[in-house]
């Protein structure tokens, strides 16, 4: 299945804290409310499923199980509030000039890049 396919581009601006700005597109996969409970529900299965395994580090399980247990509610409820996907996206550093290229990401607004050249931090927002 190509991921790619299914995502909506949406324009964004890009800036490093100051008034420069930069256009730019990011493509995003929308979640339906019950593929937001289902990348939950995964990503639940996921930790649960290490705080399980970790229970048979002798005594590092009294960490690890309850880290793990509660690592897996807090992720798991962050994924339900998800929006959705970053697939992909590009833009310009508003400092430098340079490239930047959006990473796929579990969709927050504002996205955030560092910028390969000058290091800075290139807030995306969507225009
Ligand atoms: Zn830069």
């Amino acid at each position: 299945m190509d991921a790619t396919a299914q995502g909506e581009k949406v324009l964004i601006q890009a800036n490093v804290g100051d008034e420069r700005r930069t256009d730019g597109f990011v493509y995003i996969k929308h979640f339906s409310p019950p593929e937001r409970m289902s990348q939950a529900l995964k990503k639940l299965a996921l930790f649960w499923g290490i705080a399980l395994v970790s229970v048979l580090i002798p005594v590092f399980h009294f960490v690890t199980v309850p880290l793990f247990f509660f690592l897996g509610l807090f992720f798991a409820r962050r994924t339900y509030k998800s929006e959705g996907r970053v697939l992909s996206g590009e833009t310009r550093c508003p400092h430098c000039q340079t490239e930047v290229k959006v990473k796929p990401a579990e969709l927050q607004w504002p996205i955030t890049e560092i910028c390969q050249n000058c290091a800075r931090v290139v807030r995306i927002e969507r225009i």
